[in-house]
């Protein structure tokens, strides 16, 4: 097996089982994404839908298909269809409008349902989209969210402000953590929050000590240019 493979496994190996990794692979070849399915990932996430998601996941072909395709990025409206299509978890919804948007095709696309994460913008910041971290907001979206027949509301995502140090994300996951508690207990007939997916490379520690049971990792498995994998005590 590949450097690839191998990163995949030791993390796989060093964090608990009820944490799942979705592997984030955008820019990432489909060899590359290929043998970290191989390696014994379950579960990718892409943040363009087309053409680099949908041309991945065409070229994979069966290969694909023994990976949950999880949906990281900003989803525009013109490529909601296209989405449909490939993922099996839309993780990115930031507003009441846009779960309306996808609601609304889901059938077309031939599915009955699609499970769908609320994004939240844990730091507030201006730079990013997702609901903000208040509790009556959320409340409000998920009551509203009723009506939506082909959403199944399944969990919360945040990326929260990127810190050199991630004991300074500390405080942005423990948020989420507690909104995350908070908004299980609102019963809505189309939501059953069971993930809250925080964490990347460089904080999926932290997040996961906070409560995060799925992290989104990219660079530690894959490599990235200017930083060495066992640069900073995460994979020995
Ligand atoms: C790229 C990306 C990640 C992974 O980032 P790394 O630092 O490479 O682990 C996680 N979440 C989202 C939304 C991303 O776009």
């Amino acid at each position: 097996m590949g450097k690839i493979g191998d990163n995949y496994k030791k993390l796989r190996d060093s964090i608990p089982p009820y944490v799942t990794i979705v592997v984030a692979s955008k820019m990432r070849t489909p060899d590359e994404v290929k043998e970290v399915i191989q390696a014994g990932a379950e579960d990718i996430g892409e943040n363009y839908v087309y053409p680099e998601a949908f041309d991945k996941y065409q070229s994979l072909g069966d290969i694909a298909k023994k990976a949950r395709w999880h949906f990281i990025g900003h989803l525009q409206k013109n490529k909601i269809n296209k989405a449909l299509f490939i993922f099996n978890v839309i993780q990115t919804i930031e507003s009441f409008r846009k779960a309306k948007e996808i609601d609304k095709r889901v059938k077309g696309a031939g599915k009955s349902i699609i499970p769908v994460f609320l994004e939240i913008n844990s730091g507030r910041e201006e730079s990013k989209t997702g609901f903000p971290p208040d509790i009556s907001i959320l409340k409000e979206a998920l009551v509203k969210m009723e009506e939506l027949k082909h959403i199944k509301i399944k969990g919360l995502m945040t990326m929260g402000p990127r810190f050199g140090d991630p004991e300074e994300a500390r405080p942005y996951f423990k948020l989420t953590k507690e909104l995350f508690e908070q908004l299980k207990d609102v019963e809505t007939k189309n939501s059953e929050l069971e993930t809250l997916s925080m964490g990347m490379s460089n904080s999926y520690k932290v997040a996961i000590e906070e409560g995060s049971n799925m992290v989104r990792i990219g660079s530690l498995i894959y490599g990235s240019q200017g930083r060495s994998l066992h640069c900073c005590g995460f994979l020995t």
